[in-house]
């Protein structure tokens, strides 16, 4: 039998890359599939029809991470449509590709607001509906533990708290059987993180395997933690970025 038979999970972010590599992943193995984009609906849909093409089940739903309304409106519409709901996977980030000092307030809130308040809301949502045997996984970073370059300062910071949203949480849901666990990927070739182009010369450098990693590789362990053998796996901060924190 999948590994994921009878399972409901809710994937932010999931149109395109990391996201919508989990959401194919999830679906492989078995699970009920709802996911969240933000504006691209037509690539949304593909991923839905991909899914379908396949034999599974998957429902695009546009939520914005840095409304709260929408992100509760989507865990709604995720247990109203499947059921019940077992696996969140929180991946819906964004960063500010410039330094610091010349990233405005408005470009740090929406960082602040995606990454980190729409996490925590999204989280709360799903805890209503989460029983046992519940997964709760973030999508961190390795910068979130190690600062690699310049040029990531609030991004960093976000997923930073990420991490320690992980741990703490960790504590405080293990009793009804939920665990929470921060995947920290490391560069990823995306939209967000093309391995093309002069920013991926060193991050590509600071890896030992001396590559770029892809959005498969992260579904993969995404998908081993909403498993049943990560059972005993909680609180933990799970790296996959071909070294670069090594
Ligand atoms: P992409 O930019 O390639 O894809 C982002 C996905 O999230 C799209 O489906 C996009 O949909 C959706 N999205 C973007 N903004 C919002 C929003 N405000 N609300 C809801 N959905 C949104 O990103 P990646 O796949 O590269 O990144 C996914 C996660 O992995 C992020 O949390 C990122 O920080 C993390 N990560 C990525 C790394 C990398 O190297 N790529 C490295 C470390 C961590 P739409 O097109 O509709 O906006």
């Amino acid at each position: 039998m999948s590994k994921l038979a009878n399972k409901v999970a809710l994937v932010t972010g999931g149109s395109r890359g990391i996201g919508a590599a989990t959401v194919k992943r999830l679906a492989a193995d078995g699970a009920n599939v709802a996911f969240t984009y933000a504006k691209d609906a037509s690539a949304a849909s593909a991923v839905v029809k991909a899914i379908e093409l396949g034999g599974g089940k998957a429902i695009a739903i546009q939520a914005d991470a840095a409304n709260v309304g929408a992100v509760k409106a989507a865990v709604e519409k995720t247990v109203a449509t499947f059921g019940r709901l077992d696996v969140l996977v929180n991946n819906a980030g964004t960063a500010i590709p410039k330094s610091f000092e010349e990233a405005t307030q408005e470009e740090i809130d929406r960082v602040i607001d995606i990454n980190v308040r729409g996490v925590l809301a999204t989280t709360q949502a799903a805890l209503k509906h989460l029983g046992d045997g519940g997964r709760i996984i973030n999508i961190g970073s390795c910068v979130g533990e190690r600062a690699a370059a310049p040029g990531l300062v609030p991004y960093a910071a976000t997923k930073g708290a990420v991490k320690m949203f992980t741990q703490a949480l960790s504590r405080e849901v293990g009793g009804r059987g939920i665990t929470v666990n921060n995947v920290q990927p490391g560069p990823i070739d995306t939209d967000l993180n093309p391995a093309s182009g002069d920013w991926a010369v060193p991050q590509k450098a600071a890896t030992a395997l001396d590559r770029y990693g892809r959005v498969e590789e992260i579904a993969a362990m995404v998908a081993f933690i909403a498993g049943p053998e990560s059972s005993y796996i909680t609180g933990a901060n799970l790296t996959v970025d071909g070294g670069m924190n090594a």
